[in-house]
């Protein structure tokens, strides 16, 4: 859950294809919001988002918790080049940790140790029950993507590299590049037609 969720978070910078790449920020349409905290709690019903505003309040909140992630997820990835359309304006590493270290200590979110007899352990968390619905799933989601930047997936996070996408992945095979075979594909027709520009070839590409 950890990694799928963290990734759902800062993958909500995407860009929109069919206008060859202008950069769109799900969060901050009340629309694109609405149906972002849907889903996380369609996929993950322990999380109460379905119960979070989709207003200015949330969507302020919730992209700066995210940008702070995705300069620690820049900051994972190096020294291979972050998600881009935001990697120059992205906080500084120690602004990052802060900001995610705020939201934690602010929502008094509070580690425990589970451990079921025939299972593995495994580090569950509560926040207190009068805490509003917004900052109770933000903490929650903060809480989760801190896990996994701090766990052993992160050292297999990247960026896809493929034109036009700006999406992090983890790679679950060694030999992964690309975050989707969509992006493989791409990524191997544009070689092929820049590479057959810069080498001025008449060759036909082998299907
Ligand atoms: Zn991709």
């Amino acid at each position: 859950m950890d990694t799928q969720l963290a990734l759902t978070l800062v993958n909500t910078v995407r860009v929109i294809r069919r206008t060859r790449g202008r950069v769109r920020d799900v969060l901050r349409s009340p629309e694109g919001l609405r149906d972002w905290l849907d889903q996380v709690h369609e996929r993950w019903p322990m999380f109460p988002t379905d119960a979070v505003p989709a207003d200015t309040a949330t969507a302020d909140r919730l992209v700066e918790v995210r940008q702070a992630l995705r300069a620690l997820f820049a900051h994972a990835v190096a020294p291979d080049p972050p998600s881009a359309p935001d990697a120059h304006e992205l906080p500084d590493l120690d602004v990052a940790l802060a900001t995610v270290n705020q939201v934690l200590r602010e929502a008094e979110v509070t580690p425990h140790l589970v451990w079921p007899g025939d299972g593995e352990p495994d580090l569950h968390w509560s926040v207190p029950v009068d805490l509003d619905e917004r900052s109770r799933a933000i903490a929650s989601l903060t809480w989760v993507a801190t896990r996994f930047l701090a766990g052993p997936a992160r050292e297999q996070l990247r960026a896809c590299p493929a034109p036009l996408c700006v999406l992090y992945f983890v790679k679950e095979h060694h030999r992964q590049q690309w975050c989707s075979s969509a992006c493989g594909n791409r990524a191997r027709v544009s070689r092929y037609y820049y590479g057959r520009r810069e080498s001025d070839t008449v060759e036909e590409p082998v299907s």
